[in-house]
């Protein structure tokens, strides 16, 4: 046995700082191209994966919650929180960091700031799946809801799908106008509109991406044409959604995680049995896409962990052989594992 002073497991810590460091070191156009590679992939192993819907702890203000999956050799989980009162106080409406671990030995492999990585993950997961439903050499879109998420959205429609114009509103100008002066110069037309309707002229896809905690409608059934995909972002907590009920009974509606999505998504408004499709189907080639033009097919996005695992796997890759994260002494691991006391003890002397 020896007594030598504790060696430590350091665990790679990827702060936000490093974090907007990896994306301009990557480039974030590709790098979402390369986050959706990651989800897609993951999303064709889907069967693998350990699977629950999140754990959620609601509150009169907000929500926080825990995001867990493993696909039997890594284990990932997300923290993250949604608080649309936030941004009134001058902080964001979602924060989030994340762990991926060793399923052999349970240690810890990466911990990551996950706020920046949510956006860019959830931007990457819209425009993955809109490559396969929106309608065919669709290149412009109604962008609604100018906040956090939006240009990370746009540029993966993009980046992803092709997208040369968007569309912006936003109840509050202000969003509208920060949204636009941030997507000047990155190769976009970019439109700001005054009203919903305006922002959707013309508009193959339709992203709505609001904050609010009610059962808003941001689409009602007239404002909806056929043949549009349909992008929804922002109702993924229960009793908070965005669209009109009318507009999902004319949809095709396609959902990640079916049990997390009837709790959360915009279908928690239809019967618990309403068909929907899994998407991991449509990428396997075991449930259909799109199948005519006029067919209005709607992403039901609520954000599952298995996106999250895909883009913490896509970070891990990534800070191989760069500086962009600190080591931090995160396990206890004394050299004698049963001596955990002793390695305590042994702290003590100068
Ligand atoms: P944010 O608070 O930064 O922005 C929300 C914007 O919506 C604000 O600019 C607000 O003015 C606008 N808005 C509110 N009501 C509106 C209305 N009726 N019409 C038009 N605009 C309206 O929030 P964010 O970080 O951009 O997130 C947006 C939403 O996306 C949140 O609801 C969040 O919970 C959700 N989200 C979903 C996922 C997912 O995976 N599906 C991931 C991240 C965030």
């Amino acid at each position: 046995m020896t007594l030598a002073p504790s060696h430590k497991a350091l665990v790679p810590f990827v702060s936000v700082d490093n974090m907007m460091k990896l994306v301009h070191h990557i480039g974030i156009e590709p790098m979402l191209r390369g986050l959706a590679d990651y989800i897609e992939a993951d999303f064709r192993r889907w069967e693998l994966f350990d699977k629950t819907p999140r754990i959620a702890s609601h509150s009169e203000e907000g929500v926080i919650e825990l995001m867990p999956t493993s696909d039997g050799e890594v284990y990932g989980f997300k923290y993250v929180n949604g608080h649309p009162k936030n941004t009134r106080e001058g902080l964001q409406t979602v924060t989030a960091f994340g762990l991926l671990a060793n399923v052999g030995n349970g240690y810890p492999v990466l911990l990551s700031e996950m706020t920046v990585l949510t956006a860019l993950r959830t931007a990457a997961t819209s425009a993955m799946v809109a490559k396969y439903l929106a309608p065919k050499g669709a290149d412009t879109m109604a962008m609604i809801g100018n906040g956090a998420q939006s240009e990370f959205q746009t540029l993966a429609m993009k980046a992803i799908c092709g997208l040369k114009s968007v569309r912006l509103y936003d109840i509050d100008p202000a969003a509208t106008a920060k949204a636009a002066r941030n997507l000047r110069g990155l190769g976009l037309e970019v439109v700001s509109c005054s009203s919903p309707e305006e922002s959707m002229e013309g508009a193959q896809i339709i992203t709505t991406c609001t904050a609010d905690k009610q059962y808003a409608t941001i689409l009602t059934d007239n404002m909806v044409g056929a043949g549009v995909h349909i992008n929804a972002i922002g109702g993924d907590c229960p009793g908070k959604t965005e669209l009109a009920p009318g507009v999902l009974r004319r949809s095709t509606i396609y959902v990640e995680y079916p049990e997390q999505t009837r709790i959360e998504g915009e279908i928690q408004q239809l019967a618990p049995d309403h068909p929907v499709t899994e998407m991991w189907q449509v990428i396997n080639g075991t449930a259909k896409g799109r199948s005519s033009t006029d067919e209005i097919t709607l992403f039901d996005s609520v954000g599952f962990a298995i996106e999250d695992f895909s883009a913490l796997r896509y970070v891990r890759d990534h800070i191989a052989g760069t500086e962009l994260f600190l080591e931090l002494d995160l396990l206890a691991d004394p050299d004698d594992p049963r001596d955990l006391f002793g390695m305590l003890q042994r702290a003590a002397k100068p």
